[in-house]
């Protein structure tokens, strides 16, 4: 997967001049339907391919291919917003909100990659409560995935949440 997301930024730098992710956040922040939090540095936003419930993305604002090139502000930036969103996750269904993470950036051969727009990936697993769970089954593994919700109802949702965490605001 990285190596396609690698090979598809590369073709559009080539074809368009201009970074496919930087292109595609800005569409997202025109249309503002798919945006969960943001701040100075990064966009957090269910993209509009997204498979799995409550799928988010986190996209720096400022082109960049390596996560080691961020500045102070940004690092500071970076945190804020993992934070914030893992508390929304918590507070969707009020539990301990189970996800996959994981961040795809440029090969770290030495090369320089200018098509490189590194960002992170959730890929979380609860449908409608703590005890809910989508599974891929059937025609999902065997031909396409299927949308249970889609990308617009899941970013309003988590959109709308409390950044206070359940468990303290009960307090
Ligand atoms: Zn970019
Ligand atoms: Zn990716």
């Amino acid at each position: 997967m990285p190596a396609l997301e690698g090979r598809r930024q590369a073709a559009y730098l080539a074809e368009k001049g201009t970074c496919l992710l930087y292109r595609y956040l800005t569409l997202e922040l025109d249309r503002a339907e798919r945006i969960v939090l943001q701040n100075n540095s990064f966009v957090a936003l269910v993209p509009f391919w997204a498979i799995w419930p409550f799928e988010v993305m986190i996209l720096p604002r400022e082109h960049g291919g390596d996560i080691a090139n961020l500045g102070t502000d940004q690092k500071r930036d970076l945190a804020d917003a993992m934070t914030r969103l893992s508390v929304r996750y918590d507070n969707l269904f009020q539990t301990a909100f189970p996800y996959t993470m994981g961040l795809h950036q440029q090969p770290t051969e030495g090369k320089n990659r200018p098509e490189w727009h590194w960002h992170i990936h959730y890929l979380p697993p609860l449908l409608r409560s703590w005890s809910v769970k989508k599974f891929m089954v059937g025609y999902e593994m065997l031909a396409m995935p299927q949308r249970d919700l889609t990308p617009e109802a899941c970013a309003e949702r988590l959109w709308e949440l409390s950044e206070i965490h359940y468990l303290e605001s009960t307090k």
